[in-house]
């Protein structure tokens, strides 16, 4: 295998233009997939083509029997490759998997694939220093071919790997963000706390219509009286309150975010009372700094709110507010290892 050649992994190291990434796929030298069937995984093979022969019967075609989780390896200053909270997504995409009755991933196996596949693509984990990581993908879907409306009998785990850029080149931008009042994301008792491939078709149109707007982020309320606020399309809710203390959405309809999680450990570690419950609308004016967090981005300050006619403005115009951009520095340079990982947060690759 490519990456088993030292010599190759440093030429790739040295050549590639780590700088012009953006978050887009990029081919490396393989993905790792594993198939369910009988009651069992198999023991999963590296695949180099990005392709899947697939039945044209699989649940995961019509019925959306499918759910992907997202997460990152990070090469510190020593050049060692870690994983970050690999753990969590492992618990999350079971739960995805108990919700629309697919098959659960042993978490042992889990951990083995996501070591395996980084493993074979080590020359497309970015250097430190440039704020690039290695972004892993897993997918885990009905494979198994079903015409009635029946969970499959065969389940396919891949996991994709795919070198992405550092958001921000350079400080961290605050957006605007559009609360629409005739869409919602989730149902209440629906599978919004779940993460499935649905939840996402059902947000392409109105995030299309928030970007045609000019506005990057759309933030949903609640779906049962639009009075509180949920999540935006693709990351959680925080606020920062006046005197001081980190607060964020909880409802039954959002995903629990690896990153929220994260953000309130440390938040309790430096000190700030964090609360996790209802946030009316009416509040969001009341806050000194907002934001969206995610994986991807870590933290996206919000410094705008627009729901019809209503406009709020909340923090600095420019950059980001104090506190969220001392938590930002915290985690991330945990995640870089520049920090003590006082958390347990890493998983060493080698
Ligand atoms: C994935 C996702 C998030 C962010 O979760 P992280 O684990 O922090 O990446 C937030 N909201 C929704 C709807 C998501 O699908």
């Amino acid at each position: 295998m490519l990456s088993e050649n030292p010599k190759k992994v440093l030429v790739l190291l040295m050549t590639m233009d780590w700088s012009k990434l953006s978050f887009a796929y990029q081919d490396t030298n393989c993905h790792i997939r594993y198939t369910w069937k009988n009651g069992q995984w198999d023991r999963g093979e590296l695949v180099k083509s990005p392709y899947i022969n697939l039945h044209i019967a699989a649940t995961a075609l019509h019925y959306g029997q499918a759910a992907f989780e997202g997460m990152k390896a990070f090469r510190d200053k020593a050049g060692n490759v870690r994983v970050f909270r690999a753990e969590m997504n492992a618990a999350r995409i079971n739960s995805s998997a108990r919700q629309i009755m697919m098959a659960e991933i042993p978490e042992d196996l889990f951990m083995d694939a996501v070591k395996r596949v980084v493993k074979a693509n080590m020359e497309f984990v970015p250097p430190y220093g440039t704020g690039a990581t290695l972004y892993i993908r897993p997918l885990l879907f009905g494979s198994g071919p079903q015409i009635g409306v029946n969970p499959a009998k065969e389940y396919t785990f891949i996991i994709l790997v795919t070198p992405v850029g550092a958001y921000y080149k350079g400080g961290l931008t605050p957006m605007r963000a559009i609360v629409f009042d005739d869409h919602d994301r989730a149902a209440p008792f629906g599978t919004g706390h779940v993460k499935l491939g649905g939840n996402y078709a059902a947000s392409l149109l109105p995030h299309h219509l928030a970007h045609e707007a000019g506005f990057p982020m759309d933030l949903y309320l609640d779906p049962v009286e639009h009075k509180y606020v949920e999540e935006f399309g693709t990351s959680n809710f925080l606020a920062i309150t006046k005197d001081g203390k980190y607060v964020t959405s909880k409802s039954p309809s959002i995903l629990p975010s690896v990153t929220n999680d994260g953000l309130c450990k440390l938040a309790e570690h430096l000190g700030m009372p964090v609360e996790r419950r209802r946030i009316a609308f009416e509040e969001l004016e009341t806050f000194a700094e907002i934001a969206a967090c995610g994986t991807a981005v870590v933290i996206t300050p919000v410094n705008e709110i627009v729901r019809g006619s209503k406009v709020i403005k909340v923090g600095p115009r420019e950059g980001c507010g104090p506190v969220l951009q001392n938590l930002y520095n915290h985690y991330t340079a945990i995640q870089w290892g520049d920090e003590k990982d006082v958390f347990a947060w890493l998983t060493p690759i080698d």
